[in-house]
């Protein structure tokens, strides 16, 4: 790429990326007001010597970096409402509004209300995406057209890229990408008319996006469940432990985090204004998402063609909480990305559960009890003596799960409870008077305010 290109490139990338700010406050404007994002943005009036194609552009970029954003804090909805103390009415009203991401929308019931508080306090944990911090400029076919070269030329492809100025657009040459190629020759796979361009202290990187057909959902072969360990990153049902290095790896540098922020403490600065600080930070969430990658790698080649999962949790891995603040974020986006792979890419089936009570339950008889977890790593039950792994007797009720209605997602931890007692007490009648004898010796205080209590601490569920 030439100098003039590259210049018309960043300034370009100048203006988009204030485009990008414009945009955003418009949709979150709109969101708040109204109660829900329009279909679309009319740009007309918008300026800023873009073009209205290329305000299309700018939009779609902006909404879908919302629409992801608003998926994640749906999930977190839903985790809080199911671990609240909410009476049934006001959990099904929630979920009902969260379905639709409605909390926002215009209404003084209660339940909006409600709705309208917890995602007050998601947002302030995770704002609205800010665009100042995006180097990517997502250009649609409109205004980047994809073109194959004529024989003659050095390049295979080269894109028609719209610039600032109107009727001058400008070529860019696609350089001999191997990956690309290879990926093109693979049956089904084809180029998208779409363009990205990543742009990093003044480097340019333009690559083009390619579709894979989505895999069919494959026929044969086993179902399996997976529970996030407290040593490993996660067990299966088939009784495996799978990344062990991992909880090393994390234990070192949950080490090297102390040290230096005692350091830091002791110098009196910030760590997040600590260049040693933030560099960690990356290594750290950067190992954790290689790894989930490379373990559910794993699985993909096996003979498997449905995991059952709840979402990711490190309440239980034994590291502090500061390793778990800086990896959670990231893990669970990692974790998505990676399950939406094997799905669409694999046509491995993915069913998540709700996890509630899964590491307190019996697998092979249906005993519920912390008394059943007298240590963290195995488990012992109290009604039909079967010892086992903690981790593993977990992936296996995340497993049984599957058959449950929806995978009791839309149920709160009461609800489950009684029902596991019930089904228990049916299979072991002995079990009736104990569990009645426990239930009245320790009354649970019922609770009618509407307050949201977020459980956090250790895992118990
Ligand atoms: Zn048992």
């Amino acid at each position: 790429m030439n100098q003039g290109k590259q210049e018309q490139l960043l300034a370009l990338a100048k203006v988009w990326r204030d485009a990008l700010m414009y945009s955003m406050r418009q949709w979150v404007q709109l969101l708040l007001a109204e109660g829900k994002l329009p279909r679309w943005l009319d740009a007309k009036r918008f300026g800023m010597g873009l073009s209205q194609r290329q305000w299309d552009s700018v939009n779609r970029q902006t909404r879908a970096a919302l629409d992801s954003w608003m998926r994640l804090r749906q999930d977190e909805f839903r985790r809080i409402v199911n671990d609240s103390t909410l009476t049934q009415e006001q959990r099904i009203a929630l979920h009902r509004i969260n379905k639709r991401m409605a909390w926002w929308e215009r209404s003084d019931d209660d339940g909006h209300r409600l709705a309208r508080r917890i995602i007050r306090h998601l947002r302030c944990r995770v704002p609205f995406p800010d665009m100042r911090r995006c180097h990517t400029l997502s250009m649609d076919g409109k205004i980047a057209d994809i073109q194959n070269s004529v024989a003659s030329s050095r390049y295979a492809r080269w894109v028609k890229v719209s610039t600032l100025t109107k009727g001058k657009p400008m070529y860019l040459p696609l350089g001999d990408n191997m990956r690309l190629e290879g990926q093109l020759m693979q049956p089904g796979v084809r180029l998208t008319n779409h363009l990205q361009v990543n742009i990093h202290d003044g480097r340019i990187d333009a690559h083009v996006m390619t579709v894979q057909p989505a895999a069919t959902p494959r026929e044969y072969g086993e179902t399996l469940g997976l529970d996030w360990g407290c040593k490993t990153m996660f067990a299966t049902s088939d009784g495996r432990l799978l990344g062990i290095r991992l909880y090393q790896w994390l234990q070192e540098r949950d080490k090297e985090l102390a040290r230096l922020g005692a350091e830091l403490n002791h110098a009196r600065i910030p760590c997040h204004k600590s260049k040693r600080y933030r560099a960690l930070n990356r290594r750290i969430r950067s190992y954790f998402t290689n790894e989930v990658g490379r373990l559910l790698n794993k699985l993909e080649r096996e003979q498997v063609r449905e995991l059952v999962v709840e979402d990711l949790d490190l309440r239980a891995l034994r590291v502090s909480r500061r390793m778990k603040r800086i990896i959670s974020r990231a893990g669970r986006s990692a974790v998505k990305r990676k399950l939406t792979r094997l799905e669409q890419g694999e046509g491995i089936t993915v069913t998540t559960v709700n996890p509630a009570y899964t590491s307190q339950t019996c697998s092979k008889c249906g005993n519920v009890g912390k008394r059943n977890r007298r240590t963290q790593a195995t488990f012992h039950c109290t009604c039909c003596n079967h010892r086992i792994n903690a981790d593993i007797n977990a992936s296996r009720n995340i497993l049984a799960r599957r058959s449950r209605k929806e995978g009791w997602r839309r149920i709160g931890r009461t609800q489950i409870l009684s029902t596991l007692r019930k089904e228990n007490e049916q299979r072991c009648p002995s079990h009736a008077e104990r569990n009645a004898a426990q239930s009245t010796a320790t009354p649970r205080p019922s609770r009618t305010d509407t307050e949201v209590k977020i459980i956090s601490g250790i895992k118990y569920h």
